[in-house]
């Protein structure tokens, strides 16, 4: 079959690739009928995600229908249109029973290389490093999902590809961010990044009732597309971040602040910036996490600050004595795709929102080496792509 694959840095390929197989009575084989380049795919591209290897097929948001089963799997039929979460999940172990399923305990089949970077492993993702798992992933024809009569979302007749195939990653990322964010009416909500993530936080947050909800990026077509579903905008390229958080606040602060961006932020005329550059370039730092400073110091005293933003390693200089004497709280973390997906289909059939909103690219699969490019450095007013195989 054919399939995206990782060469190395900056080095996407289009090639053929072994067809996938039924490896455990647990799995499914699914025949991808659209699927989607992730901002984290791009932590892949520009070479931040350790334990990579050369020929490891890409993609971790897709979806497609069901053509053969492993034995033990009754929860699924052939014929049947699943949406795949990156999150894979076995849905017996302890976290998976809280419903913690992006740090389930069984799915990882490299829990040990996980378990020696963070302490303790967590789930197995699609094409995502070896460190979750070494999964192959589903920028591709076919793709193997182990665990696959828990880790799916079965999808009712009546709904397009695109209007749910985003409940397997960027959906439910941008809910949890802002659910996570307990937002109270009089809130104001301050969300870093306006890419896809930062744009589903932004519709969660406005569904979720904040009084006002700001969106902070330099691209502009990616601001505008925030202001239409109700943002507040500021360019951090033209204006002062915290100068016009303060005054949208009058000297408050945000009582929630979201990262959406991660650990490849850009800033501007900061010293931080450059000091985090240098020391990413020579491999003391692994992550540049400027925006994580600037919301510890603009957020309102006692208020939270949502991360969904991946971060790879390690981080530096973190204001963290700010952070403790404002008695903030973290939220953080890969999300729990299946802990939401249930109400989150539901909003879709019933038009509360409809996430396609946020397709910018329609292409094939092919065209996603070139695409992977054009995603990443934001040309032809890129927010999101779509690819079919
Ligand atoms: P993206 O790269 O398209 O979006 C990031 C946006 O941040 C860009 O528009 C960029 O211009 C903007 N940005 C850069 N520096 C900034 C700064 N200093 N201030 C404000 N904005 C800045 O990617 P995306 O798909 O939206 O993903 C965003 C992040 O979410 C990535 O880190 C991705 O890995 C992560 N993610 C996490 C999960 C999860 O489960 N937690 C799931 C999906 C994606
Ligand atoms: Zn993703
Ligand atoms: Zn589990």
């Amino acid at each position: 079959m054919k399939a995206l694959i990782w060469n190395g840095k900056k080095d996407v390929r289009y090639e053929s690739v072994p067809d996938p197989q039924i490896e455990h009575g647990r799995d499914a084989i699914i025949k991808v009928s659209t699927c989607a380049i992730c901002g984290s795919d791009l932590h892949l591209y520009d070479g931040f995600m350790p334990s990579m290897e050369q020929g490891d097929v890409l993609g971790h948001e897709f979806m497609g229908e069901v053509v053969e089963l492993g034995r033990e799997n009754s929860a699924l039929k052939i014929g049947d249109r699943v949406v795949i979460p990156f999150t894979i999940v076995c849905g017996e172990c302890d976290q998976c029973k809280r419903g913690n399923f992006s740090v389930c305990e069984r799915s990882n089949r490299n829990k040990a290389a996980a378990a020696k970077l963070f302490g303790h492993t967590t789930a197995g993702l699609f094409g995502y490093s070896h460190s979750t798992g070494g999964y192959a992933g589903g920028q591709a024809e076919y793709v193997r999902v182990p665990f696959a009569d828990k880790t799916h979302v079965k999808i009712p007749d009546g709904l397009t590809d695109e209007q749910v195939l985003f409940l397997g990653d960027i959906f439910p990322t941008g809910w949890q961010a802002a659910v996570n964010c307990e937002i109270q009416p009089a809130d104001t909500v301050a969300i870093w990044g306006a890419g896809p993530v930062g744009q589903m936080a932004i519709r969660s947050a406005v569904l979720l009732g904040a009084q006002q909800v700001v969106a902070i990026d330099c691209v502009p077509e990616r601001l505008v597309m925030a202001q239409a579903a109700g943002a507040i905008t500021i360019n951090f390229k033209q204006e002062s971040v915290l100068d016009r958080l303060s005054d949208l606040t009058h000297g408050k602060g945000p009582e929630k602040c979201i990262d959406a961006v991660g650990m490849e932020s850009h800033a501007t005329r900061s010293f931080d910036a450059l000091y985090d550059r240098a020391k990413q370039a020579v491999m003391l730092e692994t992550d540049r996490p400027h925006v994580l400073r600037e919301m510890i110091y603009v957020c309102r005293p006692a208020g939270i600050l949502s991360v969904p933003g991946v971060y790879g390693g390690l981080i530096d200089k973190i204001p963290f004595g700010a952070a403790m004497n404002k008695g903030l709280t973290w939220r953080m973390g890969q999300t729990h795709v299946n802990r939401w997906t249930d109400d989150l289909l539901k909003r879709i059939q019933e038009g509360q929102i409809d996430p396609s909103f946020v397709i910018t690219h329609r292409m094939r699969l092919e065209d996603g080496p070139q695409m992977y490019k054009t995603f990443r450095d934001k040309e032809d007013g890129c927010i999101k792509v779509v690819l079919k195989p």
